[in-house]
């Protein structure tokens, strides 16, 4: 068995059970991509089982603190389950959710989404990598299902070494081949159509679900008449506000303008509002840059009741902080200008180089430099699916506020 010595006083973050082994951090030993180390203290000491990871900065993720636990498919089974098991522990609305979030579920790497029958994987460590077949079957096991399609496309594998990798990993559809990658998942009191294959991340923003729900209640209540859902990818915040319209009979009237630079996405947020029976709803869908079009929204006097921005992770790491604190600012700035007295702004980053007291400062320093005064009555997250734990801080990416206009 491989050891991997830790530098003197390297051993304090295992100590407190964070799950990264950083390379700086490490005196002496290696081992093949994936492959279960014994990690130590540089007295020799038993800190945990980890995977290695020859190339990535963080060279090595931990399975186990305990010293006793072998690292083999009946534990990483166990995991899975486990982290499937805690999903009933939370209120999801939806057949649509997040059954293993890497990290907080003690799967360093590993990301599966269900929408429906269907479960969606990434791969994102040498780690989970090595014991891809294992975690397959354990997760099928685990949910009773039988489709795993694998989006092992994102960045986080190219840090590890690992060449992106797509398709079905089990219970191809008969026949093969790359059709039938669309489901439809019920969330709320709403459907959502998504590409498992082609959408963003494994299809769909999944993390949103509650905020679009808290969204949806505020149209009931507020019944807006002129909506705008900036970056809206397939148009969830679109249906959601619809949805809320309907329920308080306040359809009739409403404008709803949906911006996204992509449009794939586009096609599908219109594919969404029929699907929800909205096709007669005045709903505009551009294929615009967000930043440019509420520059031209100012200049032609345009006002609006509900602006959501759910921009892209401006700052995927602490190094962008600085340059993505101006961008978010930015168009914060715009959208406040454009709020009628009144009016509520849903704003988000993602960024987990952005925490969230500074991405509060940054809406705080938006509204300065607008000239316009609000309250902060809310402070929204990802969906309980989306854990943050004790032992990992960085599990903590998605912020938003809910800012009134005064
Ligand atoms: N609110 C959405 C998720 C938004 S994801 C939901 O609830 O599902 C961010 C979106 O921003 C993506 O769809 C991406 O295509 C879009 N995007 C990225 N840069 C953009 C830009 N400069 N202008 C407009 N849209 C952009």
């Amino acid at each position: 068995m491989k050891i991997l010595r830790l530098k003197p006083g390297k051993e304090r973050s295992l100590a407190r059970r964070h799950p990264w082994i950083f390379e700086s951090a490490i005196a002496r030993g290696s081992a093949d991509a994936g492959e279960t180390v014994r990690v130590e203290s540089h007295e020799g000491q038993f800190l945990a089982w980890a995977a290695f990871s020859p190339i990535s900065k963080i060279r090595a993720r931990a399975w186990s603190f305990v010293e006793a636990q072998r690292i083999d498919a009946g534990f990483l089974a166990s995991l899975c389950k486990k982290a499937v098991d805690a999903r009933s522990l939370f209120d999801i609305r939806s057949d649509g959710m997040r059954l293993v979030h890497g990290e907080a579920d003690g799967l360093p790497g590993l990301i599966v989404d269900r929408y429906g029958d269907t479960l969606v994987a990434q791969f994102l460590s040498a780690g989970v990598e090595r014991w891809k077949d294992v975690l397959a079957d354990a997760l099928l096991k685990a949910t009773g299902l039988a489709r795993l399609y694998e989006r092992s496309d994102a960045n986080g594998r190219e840090r590890e070494g690992l060449k992106p990798v797509t398709g079905w990993l089990r219970g191809a559809d008969e026949g093969g081949g790359s059709g039938d990658t669309v489901r439809a998942i019920r969330e709320h009191g709403w459907q959502l159509s998504l590409d498992i294959a082609t959408g963003h991340k494994t299809g769909f923003y999944l993390d949103q679900r509650d905020s679009r729900q808290r969204f949806a209640e505020l149209a009931q209540h507020r019944k807006f008449r002129r909506v705008l859902n900036c970056f809206c990818y397939t148009g969830g915040f679109t249906v959601a506000a619809l949805a809320g319209l309907k329920a308080a009979g306040a359809l009739e009237g409403a404008e709803l303008t949906s911006v996204d630079s992509s449009l794939p996405a586009l096609e599908m947020a219109r594919a969404n509002v029929a699907l929800n029976g909205f096709e007669a709803a005045d709903t505009r869908f551009l294929d615009a840059d967000v930043n440019a079009t509420l520059r031209r929204f100012i200049e032609e006097g345009q006002t609006f009741d509900a602006i959501v921005l759910d921009p892209p992770k401006f700052a995927p790491t602490i190094a962008h902080a600085e340059r993505a604190a101006r961008a978010y600012k930015d168009i914060n700035r715009l959208a406040l200008k454009l709020l009628v007295p009144g009016g509520v702004l849903l704003t988000f980053s993602c960024s987990g180089g952005i925490g969230a007291d500074l991405f509060h400062k940054i809406v705080a320093g938006a509204g300065i430099d607008a000239g316009v005064d609000g309250y902060i009555s809310e402070r929204l997250g990802a969906a309980p699916d989306h854990p943050m734990t004790i032992e990992f801080p960085e599990g903590e990416y998605l912020k938003g506020l809910l800012v009134v206009r005064k």
